[in-house]
């Protein structure tokens, strides 16, 4: 049987899934002929001129991979096989040469590559709404950002707003990829939608539905929205947190033809889901800050109020105190006349009764007139009129002159009182009436209730604070009563025996905060009780 080889050579190469040929160079004249070509290669070769791509290949001994764009859109990849012949003719080379449709695999990576340039488009638009405090500081940005990536070529975000049964949408975006396209139209924003024909669209969109459009699918009405903004498609997307219709996201397309895939559609819809979140986080932080300056302006008008208050009692306590210091003044003159008189007045010496009657004037009248100055005296601490005089001394003269003014008392009631000085010999300066004031007030009290042979006084230096303190060892006072003891007309066991007018501790304790320092009292029951006042060395 007689074969032709050429036929034979050309059969090898079909069942190939790409075009294949044999080609044969001159190696010298750089010409070329096709010895052979399989079906696939004749067909996918009509409409390319591959006379002149392979001559310009062959001269420049260039044999890499290379592609071809047909004007059908079909994308050809092109290549060289090496073919060894050594039989043939001197000067000539063989080589086969491949084409390969690749249309479909190109397109899917480009896909592939768009989809994900897409992706990052959304993520990094995302990434800003996160990141800001308020959505309407970042939206601009991240629509801006998200557009840049995207097939759309504006954008924009319309905020639904319901102000008694009038419902509007605020723009809060709307970017665009070149300022050569339109805004979306001002009535948009100041009128209501059923007015503006556009009714249908609000009550699809508060349904959750999508809405896509182009001019020549939308309703005679809707039209002057297409004129005006020239969008050859308009996607409207319900922006939504849980059921709550919050505002539109709008895209638009200005190329005609250009329908939008349903994978995009997709993620414009993820998105939208998106902006429901962010919205409803920024609603909920501008009511959290509204809340927020309501409460502070609740508590200003507290406060204020509270001041007034306070100024009022205040000026109340103040008039009181003056009142009174006032009173003491006045009654004091008169007391002072009547104790003075009734020293003077003589009596007939049988006359028993009514000497016993003028002693009683005598020490009733003393009695109140020590009430009085000591009334005065608190008076004067608690409004601040108190008057200071401050010397320098050495705080055991100041101990020893008070153990001079109060022995005669000591001794009425046999009792000694034991003084320790410090054993370091410092000054203080401070004010020496308003200590001794103190002192024998404390030494006074531990001499009237008790009733042991003897009391302590010791001064002495805790560094740079001075310690008084008297010590008695008489009844002592329970823990309950230690803080009752410094307030205004507090006594203990009072069965009227003590002279006394319950306001020595707290006169005391004023002056001596007044002085910087502290009044301190231990105590126990039935061991007796310390009252220690601590003073700074310099009054300042
Ligand atoms: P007055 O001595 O004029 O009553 P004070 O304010 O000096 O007023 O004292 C208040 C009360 O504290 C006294 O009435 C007395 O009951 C109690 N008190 C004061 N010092 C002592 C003390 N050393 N021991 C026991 N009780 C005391």
């Amino acid at each position: 049987m007689d074969l032709d080889p050429c036929s034979l050579l050309k059969a090898s190469l079909e069942g190939d899934d790409s075009g294949t040929s044999i080609l044969s160079i001159d190696r010298s004249s750089k010409k070329f002929e096709f010895i052979v070509k399989n079906q696939i290669f004749e067909v996918l070769e009509s409409g390319v001129d591959l006379q002149e791509f392979l001559l310009k290949k062959i001269n420049h001994s260039d044999y890499s991979t290379e592609l071809i764009y047909k004007t059908n859109g079909t994308i050809l990849e092109t290549s060289f096989g090496k073919f060894q012949f050594p039989e043939g003719p001197k000067n000539k080379e063989y080589t086969k040469f491949f084409i390969k449709d690749i249309t479909t695999k190109q397109r899917q990576e480009e896909e592939i590559a768009w989809r994900l340039r897409f992706e990052l488009g959304v993520a990094s638009s995302i990434q800003i709404l996160i990141q800001q405090n308020s959505i309407r500081e970042g939206l601009p940005h991240a629509l801006h950002q998200l557009l840049y990536f995207t097939e759309m070529d504006s954008i924009f975000f319309l905020k639904y707003e319901l102000e008694v049964e009038n419902e509007k949408f605020k723009i809060w975006a709307n970017e665009r990829k070149t300022t050569k396209y339109p805004l979306i139209p001002k009535e948009c924003e100041n009128e209501n939608w059923y007015d503006l024909g556009l009714g249908r669209w609000v009550h699809k969109l508060k349904k959750g539905k999508t809405i896509y459009l182009a001019p020549n699918i939308a309703l005679p009405r809707e039209q002057w929205f297409f004129k005006e903004t020239k969008a050859e498609t308009l996607l409207l997307i319900p922006v939504q947190f849980e059921d709550k219709f919050l505002g539109i996201m709008g895209f638009i397309k200005y190329k005609k033809n250009s329908p939008i895939q349903q994978e995009n559609l997709l993620i414009y819809q993820t998105v939208s889901r998106w902006m429901g979140l962010f919205v409803q986080r920024d609603l909920d932080l501008t009511e959290l800050n509204r809340y927020k300056s309501t409460l502070e302006s609740l508590v200003l008008e507290r406060t204020v109020a509270l001041t007034k208050t306070k100024e009022e009692l205040e000026r109340a306590y103040k008039a009181k105190t003056e009142f009174l210091a006032h009173m003491s003044h006045e009654l004091r003159t008169p007391l002072n006349s009547i104790i003075g008189f009734s020293k003077l007045i003589q009596l007939p010496e049988a006359d028993e009764t009514g000497k016993e009657y003028l002693n009683y004037i005598y020490t009733g009248g003393t009695r109140l007139l020590n009430m009085i100055n000591e009334i005065l005296n608190l008076m004067k601490i608690e409004s601040g009129q108190i008057k200071i005089q401050i010397t320098t001394f050495r705080p055991e003269d100041l101990c020893r002159q008070s153990l001079e003014l109060i022995q005669p008392q000591a001794n009425a009631k046999k009792m000694e009182i034991r003084f320790r000085p410090p054993k370091e010999s410092k000054s203080v300066t401070s004010d020496f009436g308003k200590i001794q004031q103190i002192l024998l007030n404390l030494l006074s009290n531990a001499i009237k209730y008790t009733n042991h042979p003897y009391i302590e006084l010791d001064c002495e230096w805790n560094v740079d604070s001075l310690e008084i303190s008297v010590r008695d060892f008489g009844p002592g006072i329970s823990i309950g009563d230690q803080n009752r003891i410094f307030h205004t007309f507090t006594r203990l066991n009072d069965d009227g025996n003590i002279e006394g007018t319950g306001l020595g501790l707290t006169i005391s304790l004023g002056l001596a905060i007044r002085l910087g320092g502290t009044l301190e009292l231990q105590s126990q029951l039935g061991q007796g009780s310390v009252f220690k006042l601590k003073l700074p060395k310099i009054l300042k």
